[in-house]
């Protein structure tokens, strides 16, 4: 149903243990949307993004995938319905070789012709990696693994991408190159919530944005209003 948010999430809450690290937060995602959250260092950030692919279980409230209530649907079957998570940390496969990591994102496929023709998507996307493609994956640079990282996610052939945190530990001129492959995975039509600290790119690159403090969302707007809010370029932007 197009008159619906590809995602929304009412009322989420999630704990570890008794201590609530997400306490009840709304947010919407409209089909074609790049839409970023942001937030400092253990805000809950990635704790929503895991839930949203089912690996994390939620406490309360729900998580509505095209307009379905998911809250108990488990990850391989929300990767099958294309929620497709790339985690913190990236979580390359670093024995394997680049071409054995980006077919892993497939495993949920069988058809077999579609995959081959995602992979040379991929390839054109992401030349870097196909130069690689017999590499073992962990002697790859951080950038290198995070593109790796995305093209296997994007051989689910998601509808949703869940990117958490792209930028980290890579140099700044990397970090435009992977900006360039998100921006371009969303013109292709994938809607992209991204997880970022690098608020400044983030807000820049996305339609819209979602500010988290302490579990709760405390702040919405357009990519731009954010940028320009005060109380966002104080606490986020590293101006006083
Ligand atoms: P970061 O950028 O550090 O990942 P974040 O905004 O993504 O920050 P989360 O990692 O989601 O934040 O953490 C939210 C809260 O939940 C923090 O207080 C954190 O300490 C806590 N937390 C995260 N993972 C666990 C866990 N496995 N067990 C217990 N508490 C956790």
């Amino acid at each position: 149903n197009p008159s619906s948010p590809l995602l929304q999430l009412q009322n989420l809450q999630i704990s570890y243990g008794g201590i609530q690290a997400v306490k009840g937060i709304d947010l919407d995602l409209w089909a074609g949307e790049l839409v970023c959250l942001i937030g400092a260092n253990g805000a809950g950030k990635t704790t929503t993004l895991n839930a949203i692919a089912g690996v994390l279980p939620i406490a309360g409230g729900s998580i509505l995938y095209q307009g379905d209530k998911v809250n108990a649907v488990p990850a391989h079957k929300r990767l099958r319905r294309g929620v497709a998570l790339v985690p913190e940390g990236r979580g390359i496969f670093t024995r394997l070789t680049v071409e054995e990591n980006l077919r892993m994102g497939a495993y949920t496929r069988k058809d077999k012709a579609g995959i081959e023709a995602d992979l040379e998507r991929v390839y054109t996307m992401l030349p870097r990696v196909k130069e690689r493609l017999h590499q073992v994956a962990g002697t790859l640079s951080g950038g290198e693994q995070q593109m790796v990282a995305i093209g296997r996610a994007l051989l689910s052939r998601p509808r949703l991408l869940l990117l958490d945190e792209p930028s980290m530990g890579l140099a700044p001129l990397v970090v435009e190159k992977i900006f360039e492959v998100v921006q371009s995975v969303a013109r292709d039509g994938v809607t992209i919530l991204l997880v970022e600290q690098n608020a400044n790119l983030a807000l820049e690159f996305a339609q819209r944005g979602y500010v988290m403090e302490s579990g709760k969302i405390t702040l919405t707007g357009s990519g731009g209003d954010l940028l320009a809010n005060p109380k966002v370029r104080e606490a986020y932007l590293g101006e006083v």
